[in-house]
């Protein structure tokens, strides 16, 4: 429960099954099924119960139903010719006892191998941690670890470590089974921790979520994250209570452990909690050392305890902004955005002072001096929320920043240039957005960076005279690695308007190829085929036998159809014609067809007589 996972947080529990498929599922207790769902991602096939005392308990990535609920989903799935639905029976439609067999466990949907996946829901939907329920199975003798800790500077005057930066660190293990860090760490202003670490259970290999994160400074209780509940409607919050520009560039799922701008999730306790500056963001202003301890709990009782002391950063205010000048003259600049601070770094800078930066606003122009230098570089931190500059110069050299315009989150806002048209919601935004727009017109535009996460759509309408197909032509998403994701919009004369929940570099691409389709067997046992599409997706299938929609299960992870008959027991006609029918996401139609055949019978092997040993 609470494990970090891609928009949302994992809200129940996952039990193996052993690499098996087909084992019985129970009914937690008595109650009536309230929804059966069957989706190709997510859940897979999945049994909602709602039990009398208010609690609903979820079963997901399900092979199959019992008989009774198998033989309603199969009759709402022909009457609506879809393999994807979302059934809501009456209260009083199928009661369950508790021990009832409901399904069989399997691996559906969005599921890496044969688990069920469980969920307990209050009456309000709120998510609740089923290891509160004891699960006498269970035993947890390990405590949770830190495999690595990061601190961030959080305000233009903090410093960690003599600079404006994001830092990590590898925890140890001391001997008195408590983690430190063997870094010296020296900061002023107001600092962020972040914490990276996980649990595990007794026999278990795998790691799992943090239950409960606890910080102090200098004793003090500054935060605490307890994942023993949560409402549903908050999981997307995830994006802003982890770090997401690491999670996006590294992989790796950070919990920060302070409130950060936009963080609407409900979990949390901080020292100071109306003001929304401070929620567990560490206070260095004292020019004294303080002690921060980080402790992690699971529900058994194991805990593991991180202590480190951060040393006064007391050369930030009077170092000398003093360069040894550049070789070669020629300035090199990095810029970053970190929430509302651009951070420029200019080496090789001919001088042996520091210049000021000259920030140009539209006309405008104003100076700016160096904010410290640091290995040799000298560093500008912009603050957006007072100036949002075209280009900066330094020296020399001059850095032009794409940033357009001030997105506050809230209500709906709207950016429009030649052949752009941006339309942000009240909730598209978890927190003020320094849109940055770059445009080429060969392929694209750039919005910021995918290191930025959204909370809700954003409607984009592009107008290009460069696509002659806008048939097959449609937006993609295209990230770091060059990987991209469809995202499909509509065509009007030159403009295609699409919506998209994440920021990044968006690229028009023709999906030409029909998706690729292949009977694997049609006979009258049933029908199986293959399906793929290489570039935009498959959107939907549809098999007919003798003119007659047959259902067809989906798995996406096996690029496999496979028919499911109303009735078992009655065969596919020997004979009938089939025709199955694959669409991709541009609209590009494959259409096999086939009779169906009795195989027939194998040659019977001939008996092999098996010689004796003789020793
Ligand atoms: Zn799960």
């Amino acid at each position: 429960m609470g494990d970090l996972r891609s928009n949302h947080f994992h809200a129940g529990l996952d039990i193996r099954t052993g690499g098996r498929e087909g084992l019985n599922v129970y009914a937690a207790a008595d109650g009536y099924v309230s929804r059966i769902a069957v989706f190709t991602g997510g859940y897979g096939n999945v049994i909602f119960l709602k039990h009398h005392n208010g609690t609903t308990t979820v079963y997901g990535h399900l092979s199959a139903l019992n008989d009774t609920l198998g033989t309603y989903l199969r009759q709402a799935q022909y009457q609506k010719q879809t393999f994807e639905i979302d059934l809501r029976p009456t209260p009083n439609q199928f009661p369950v006892k508790k021990g009832d067999v409901i399904a069989l466990s399997g691996n559906t949907g969005g599921s890496g191998g044969p688990h069920l996946h469980f969920e307990i829901r209050d009456d309000r939907d709120n998510l609740i941690n089923p290891l509160l329920y004891n699960f006498s199975e269970l035993r947890d003798e390990v405590p949770p670890y830190f495999e690595r800790v990061a601190l961030r500077t959080l305000t233009p005057e903090s410093r960690l470590n003599g600079e404006y930066a994001r830092q990590g660190f590898t925890p140890v293990r001391r001997g008195d089974g408590t983690y430190g860090l063997s870094q010296t760490v020296t900061a002023t202003g107001l600092l962020g921790l972040e914490i990276l670490a996980y649990d595990k259970t007794t026999g278990s290999p795998y790691r799992n979520g943090i239950n409960c994160v606890e910080v102090k400074l200098d004793g003090r209780e500054m935060f605490t994250y307890n994942m023993n509940s949560f409402p549903h409607e908050e999981t997307r919050f995830i994006n802003v209570h982890m770090d997401y520009e690491t999670e996006r560039t590294f992989g790796q799922r950070y919990h920060r452990c302070y409130v950060a701008d936009g963080n609407g999730l409900t979990l949390y306790h901080t020292d100071q909690p109306t003001i929304p500056t401070r929620r567990g963001r560490l206070p260095m202003m004292d020019g004294r050392p303080h002690e921060v301890s980080v402790t992690l709990f699971d529900l058994y009782q194991n805990s593991a305890v991180l202590r480190f002391t951060v040393q006064p950063d007391t050369t930030a205010a009077t170092r000398p902004l003093t360069l040894k000048p550049g070789l070669n003259g020629a300035e090199a600049a990095t810029v970053t955005t970190d929430g509302n601070i651009l951070k420029l770094a200019v080496r090789n800078l001919p001088d042996t002072v520091a210049p000021p930066a000259t920030l140009q606003e539209g006309k405008a122009s104003t100076q700016q001096p160096a904010s410290y230098v640091h290995n040799n570089a000298a560093v500008y931190l912009i603050d957006l929320n007072r100036t949002l500059p075209d280009a900066v110069q330094v020296g020399a050299g001059r850095v032009a920043t794409n940033l357009k315009k001030r997105i506050t989150p809230g209500r709906d806002e709207r950016y429009e240039d030649a052949n752009l048209t941006l339309q942000f919601g009240p909730k598209t935004l978890f927190d003020t957005l320094y849109l940055a727009v770059r445009q080429v017109p060969a392929w694209g535009f750039e919005i910021n960076q995918n290191t930025i996460p959204l909370n809700d759509y954003l409607t984009a309408t592009w107008t290009t005279s460069n696509v002659t197909d806008t048939m097959r032509t449609r937006m993609y998403l295209v990230d770091n690695s060059g990987r991209e994701t469809f995202l499909g919009g509509t065509w009007q004369k030159n403009k295609i308007t699409f919506r998209t929940r994440e920021l990044g570099r968006f690229q028009l691409m023709t999906d030409t190829t029909p998706p690729k389709v292949q009977f694997a067997s049609v006979t009258p046992k049933g029908i199986s085929a293959r399906i793929a599409d290489d570039l935009s997706g498959i959107r939907s299938f549809r098999a007919m036998v003798d003119g007659q929609w047959l259902l067809m299960q989906y798995d996406y992870k096996r690029s496999l159809l496979w028919s499911d008959k109303l009735n078992p027991d009655e065969p596919l006609p020997d004979g009938a014609e089939v025709m199955l029918e694959v669409t991709d996401n541009a609209g590009n139609v494959t259409a096999i067809q086939a009779v169906v055949q009795t195989p027939k019978p194998k040659a019977k092997p001939k008996p092999v007589v098996k010689r004796k040993r003789r020793r």
